[in-house]
């Protein structure tokens, strides 16, 4: 093992005495059991953030009493670094973003936050470390998985006073099959994901035990995913398990406003730009299912497509609701939703120019 220091920011580096790398085949690739050599580490401890550090990926001990464990007061990220297809570049996509709204989520849990040019750095660190595990394939990437919870040892609700931040990379392939006709979707009119004034805006894990239920019910029943209804009335869309949800109704795309009960995704937010560089006609307002089932039966709905940075963008195929049916017709080749999944993957493998300054080479 070496110990040295990185230069650009004070990260204490623990190289893995031998790589894991060799045993990874790269053509059997799943989504999230497999990780990198490093992982990155920091801890919260008396009221400021400590020594940040690149060590071996390993299992870190934890109290039993933790606050992040028993109340849920953890908040987590999602981003990737792509492997140029022409150049051999790495970039990351538009990381700036994925501090900010850590740093919502960490606001809205009581948790200490992150500074931006921090987060950055340590992205920056891991995926320059463990380079090789970013994979060479069009249909991978290196996933990167920021998490921070409390880590204090204490039954009182309150927030913690320790926190550990960990930073994992996994190579992944791609989330649903592109090959495939579009996913399927179950509007659920039982549970809901999130309520007003409660935490769906932040990305916090506590959301997504909410959904374990339903969804497992949904795949269950052969869907793909939920389509999250508003908490009142199981009326109004909200989003589609963990992608944001887009209508193409007529000439016009419509997605439902950023109201509070919805994850603020960069997808979505890149989405949004793209449309409106192509000059296509946009709306951020409510969607009934009843205004979807009629456009459809009108044949005004001719798309519809979850977008996250896991699936980027994928298409549906069918939506059940109460028992009915709504199908999507087939938007064929030259879909909206095909030309924004070559335009996003485009600029992230470096094939398309990068004419918003989403992407971050990794040095
Ligand atoms: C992360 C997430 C998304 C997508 O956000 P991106 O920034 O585009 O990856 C959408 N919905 C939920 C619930 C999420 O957790």
């Amino acid at each position: 093992m070496s110990h040295h220091r990185a230069e650009r920011m004070n990260i204490r580096i623990e190289e893995v005495a031998e790589s894991r790398l060799s045993e990874l085949d790269f053509s059997k690739i799943e989504f999230g059991n497999v990780f990198s050599d490093h992982l990155f580490r920091r801890n919260w401890e008396e009221g400021a953030w400590q020594e940040a550090s690149l060590i071996p990926y390993q299992s870190i001990p934890v109290n039993p009493a933790a606050l992040g464990l028993h109340y849920g007061q953890a908040v987590f990220e999602g981003l990737k670094a792509y492997r140029g297809t022409q150049d051999g570049i790495i970039r990351l996509f538009r990381p700036d973003r994925n501090a900010e709204r850590l740093q919502r989520s960490c606001e809205r849990l009581c948790i200490p936050t992150v500074p931006t040019d921090d987060f950055l750095n340590a992205i920056q660190a891991l995926v320059s470390l463990d380079r090789d595990w970013v994979p060479a394939s069009r249909l991978q990437t290196l996933y990167l998985r920021p998490i921070l919870f409390g880590s204090e040892g204490h039954l009182a609700v309150r927030p913690s006073r320790t926190y550990e931040f960990w930073i994992l990379a996994a190579p992944v392939s791609e989330y649903f099959d592109r090959a495939g006709p579009g996913i399927s979707l179950k509007a659920e009119d039982r549970f809901t994901r999130a309520a007003p004034g409660g935490m769906g805006a932040a990305k916090t894990g506590g959301n997504y035990a909410a959904t374990l239920r339903p969804t497992g019910d949904s795949l269950a029943g052969g869907f793909n995913q939920v389509l999250w209804l508003d908490a009142h009335e199981h009326h109004f869309i909200e989003e589609a398990g963990q992608m944001n949800i887009f209508f193409r109704l007529g000439d016009t795309v419509v997605t439902p406003p950023l109201s509070g009960t919805i994850l603020p995704g960069v997808t979505r937010d890149c989405v949004l730009t793209l449309i409106d560089e192509w000059g296509l006609a946009r709306e951020e307002r409510r969607i009934s299912m009843d205004e979807i089932r009629d456009a459809s039966q009108r044949g005004l709905l001719s798309e519809a497509f979850g977008a996250g940075t896991a699936a980027v963008v994928a298409p549906v195929q069918c939506i059940q609701y109460r028992g009915t049916n709504i199908e999507v017709p087939d938007p064929g080749s030259d879909s909206l939703s095909k030309r924004l999944y070559d335009e996003l993957t485009g600029i992230q493998y470096g094939e398309v120019s990068d004419r918003h300054g989403w992407t971050v080479d990794v040095t």
